[in-house]
């Protein structure tokens, strides 16, 4: 599944190639991804310029001349590619804009979890269809202190407590427990039992690891793709993730695995 760094990976290629460009052409091959797809809203791009391309959470934002914004989500294996217009689609491309450049925003997605809306938002550039999110991992506002108040009297384990997107976006399943890793803290501590400076550490290791991941453009664990189609290389560095019964690279203990909330979970016996 495309975390984080995966999605802001694919915005920041996006925003190479679609700013500036005009939508010249509508192809859709399927009615539905998790939502039927809003046929006569996505028709009615035609014409009209990309000006942004903006990640919020797991969401990408394609800002259109006209204030509306075009709101993707991968869901479990979506991808986005800018294929000639001329190449020919596949099984699951279901969707293709093309562009006045002879280009076209292809979007794939084999097991149709994702999700694509034309969305207006409102006076305050708030969209109501993202609801109330929680802070992004790596704004300002997400820091220790947040993160203290927030798990006071929380029973839940911290791992879970951080992957819930109603305290903070996009701190996914792979990028919890590598954290986790780096501050030394074991996933099934109660969160409340956090202390001060374990938030601290917990806050600082989220951050550099998700900037990390961005920095080399995402990981390979979910055969995620860039829209270049490059792969991402932040496999190579995982230190528990998927790593259950080799040595730790610290302490060489074998790191365990276990499931916490109903997640695969894994960590270092020794250091955590
Ligand atoms: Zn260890």
């Amino acid at each position: 599944m495309p975390e984080l760094p995966e999605v802001e990976t694919v915005a920041a290629n996006l925003r190479c190639h679609l700013p500036g460009r005009k939508i010249t052409g509508v192809t859709l091959r399927c009615q539905k991804l998790r939502r039927p797809l809003p046929v006569k809203a996505l028709q009615s791009l035609v014409n009209k310029a990309i000006c942004g391309v903006r990640r919020r959470a797991k969401y990408l934002l394609i800002d259109i001349s006209d204030g509306r914004i075009l709101m993707i989500h991968l869901g479990m294996t979506g991808t986005l590619s800018l294929p000639d217009t001329a190449e020919s689609s596949e099984r699951h491309d279901h969707l293709d804009l093309t562009l006045d450049n002879g280009k076209c925003l292809r979007y794939r997605d084999p097991r149709k979890f994702g999700l694509v809306a034309v969305v207006t938002p409102d006076a305050d550039g708030q969209i109501a269809e993202l609801g109330n999110l929680a802070p992004e991992p790596l704004s300002a506002k997400f820091d220790a202190e947040y993160l203290f108040q927030l798990s006071r009297k929380r029973t839940t384990p911290v791992k879970t407590f951080i992957m819930d997107q109603r305290r903070v976006v996009g701190v996914g399943n792979i990028y919890a427990s590598e954290s986790l890793f780096r501050a030394r803290i074991r996933p099934t501590l109660k969160a409340g039992k956090l202390s001060r400076k374990q938030c601290r550490l917990l806050v600082d290791t989220i951050k550099e690891v998700l900037n990390e991941a961005i920095k080399i453009g995402g990981t390979t664990i979910s055969d995620f793709y860039g829209v270049d189609g490059s792969e991402g290389k932040f496999a190579l560095k995982l230190k528990v993730y998927g790593r259950a019964g080799e040595c730790c690279t610290v302490c060489g203990a074998p790191i365990k695995k276990i499931i916490l909330g109903g997640r695969s979970t894994f960590y270092c016996p020794k250091c955590q």
